[in-house]
């Protein structure tokens, strides 16, 4: 007798293109059985008679760590009513661990007061080991945040490291890995960033390759020097041989679009040159980041405290203003998603606001920046639709959601739509015609991105695999989540696995059978 069995559906495995019509059984947390017809009996059948099974989606570009959702809302129900199984954290520079001193948590502080937060983990063995304490309805694995470690080591000093720091942080990113850690993320746009250079990125990089693990990063620039911020990693790439994932891949703002091909060819000739390069990419023409990030980065370097003397400072202001007002961005129709100071601008456009402030709309930035607490969220669009769609259906591409699992009952700020529809927006896309057939789609959200991380025995439906399941309609399937009303489940979404347990089936279970995953 099995634990579960799920009769006639429509297997698309992660690997091959054709859908199969196959019945299969789970035992515990493992599918024991794929055949064309399985009469044994099961606690649980279900009838998926023209509905698709697909193994569940892996997520290499996760955020649930540093919005605190895997402790706020470890139901992760953002995550699991779009089809998501496995959550990779860590992302974009900012993980949870390890902590050198108490100024590397503030490094991926967002939204949430430390002061609540009953932090018990210093390596990051111990953070794993606490996770694992925790229980989540989705199997989590975390990258190594080279914020988090620059900021343990040097606070918000924005220097180049002396060679015992440097030593100093091989030796803590190798024990890391060494203890489960899937890699190293950067996030080479963000303050504590900026100033490294190429020559410590590559030093690093080779510890990521002998550790054969993955080095995601988040580009220096998305916008006028894109192409040169890739050239930076495909050559550091390309002297180690490490095992490169560019995150959230875009071009922003309309001036810059025509830089789209330049890029594309690049990462297209470093591959067939043997560089082991991806990216991920999310199917929205708007991003979702954190406002001060608008501002010259010279103002930013040094963190909150250097950027609000300058806001001090009237012809340190005034340079501020002038940089806003010459940078293309438009934003009267910026809209503010959240403030971490409750200022209720959360809906508003910038240009809305600086009306009401009776200002200009660069004046309202920094008004805003500088009242609304340590992390203020806009969305803005300035990206170009056609290229959205090139980059989710690029051959080297997989779907991520740059988002966090959030909860329905959350709501007291806007999220990004993504957190909620990535997976579903694409799926709905590619069957409304999109160019890739449905097998394809499926392999960006599974065995891709297991096989990019080294993920054993999850990406893909074969029998010893863990029995990480989703079951959709092909014909409902497809987003709900607007910029307006992102708090919205999925359509067509009918039953998630995890590990052989219902974690959704229309609605989240509550069941939080997720594992802690820990890079082998
Ligand atoms: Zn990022």
């Amino acid at each position: 007798m099995y634990s579960l069995l799920i009769k006639n559906a429509k297997l698309i495995d992660g690997i091959s293109d054709t859908p199969q019509a196959m019945d299969i059984a789970v035992q515990g947390n493992e599918i024991a059985n794929i055949a064309p017809s399985i009469p044994t009996a099961a606690e649980t059948v279900i009838d998926a008679a023209g509905k698709i099974l697909a193994p569940g989606f892996i997520d290499l570009q996760n955020h649930s760590d540093s919005y605190w959702q895997i402790f706020d809302n470890p139901s992760l129900e953002g995550m699991v009513s779009q089809g998501y199984t496995t959550l990779i954290v860590g992302n974009c520079g900012a993980s949870l661990a390890p902590l050198l001193n108490r100024d590397s948590l503030l490094a991926m502080q967002k939204w949430h007061t430390l002061e609540a937060v009953n932090v018990n983990w210093q390596t990051f063995g111990e953070f794993l080991n606490a996770l694992g304490r925790q229980k989540l309805a989705c199997n989590v694995g975390s990258m190594v945040g080279y914020s988090t470690l620059r900021r343990g080591l040097v606070g918000d000093q924005i220097r180049s490291l002396e060679s015992e720091e440097l030593e100093s942080l091989k030796k803590i990113l190798s024990d890391s890995l060494k203890a489960g850690a899937f890699g190293l993320s950067s996030g080479l746009s963000y303050s504590h960033e900026i100033i490294i250079s190429e020559l410590e990125l590559f030093q690093l990089a080779k510890i990521i390759k002998d550790h054969n693990a993955l080095f995601s990063v988040h580009l220096r620039s998305e916008g006028r020097d894109v192409v040169e911020a890739a050239d930076e990693v495909l050559d550091i790439a390309a002297n180690t041989g490490v095992n490169l994932k560019i995150s959230h891949l875009k071009v922003r703002g309309e001036e810059n679009w025509p830089r789209f091909p330049e890029l594309l060819e690049k990462i297209e000739t470093a591959y067939h040159r043997g560089i082991n390069i991806h990216f991920d990419a999310y199917p929205y023409d708007t991003v979702w980041q954190v406002l001060y990030s608008y501002l010259p980065k010279w103002a930013i370097e040094g963190g909150r405290s250097a950027m609000l003397r300058h806001f001090a400072d009237p012809v340190q202001k005034n340079k501020i203003l002038t940089y806003l007002n010459n940078s293309g961005v438009k934003f009267p129709s910026v809209m503010v998603a959240s403030t971490t100071n409750k200022l209720n601008f959360a809906g508003k456009t910038i240009g809305q606001i600086a009306k009401n402030l009776e200002t200009s709309s660069e004046q309202a930035v920094i008004h805003i920046v500088q009242n609304g607490g340590s992390e203020v969220m806009v969305f803005e669009k300035n990206l170009n639709s056609d290229q959205v769609t090139q980059l989710v259906m690029h051959p080297l591409s997989f779907i991520g959601t740059d988002g966090a699992g959030f909860s329905l009952n959350e709501k007291s700020r806007l999220v990004h739509p993504r957190c909620f529809g990535s997976a579903t927006k694409f799926l709905r896309q590619m069957i409304s015609g999109g160019g890739l057939s449905l097998g394809q789609a499926i392999k960006k959200l599974t065995s891709g991105p297991a096989k990019k991380i080294g993920l054993e025995k999850r990406g893909e439906i074969k029998v010893g695999n863990f029995a990480d399941l989703v079951i959709f309609d092909k014909s409902t399937v497809g987003d709900k989540a607007t910029y307006e009303n992102p708090y919205q489940f999925s359509s067509g979404i009918e039953y998630v696995f995890v590990n052989g347990q219902e974690v959704f089936g229309g609605q989240p279970t509550g069941k939080l059978p997720g594992y802690v995953l820990r890079k082998n």
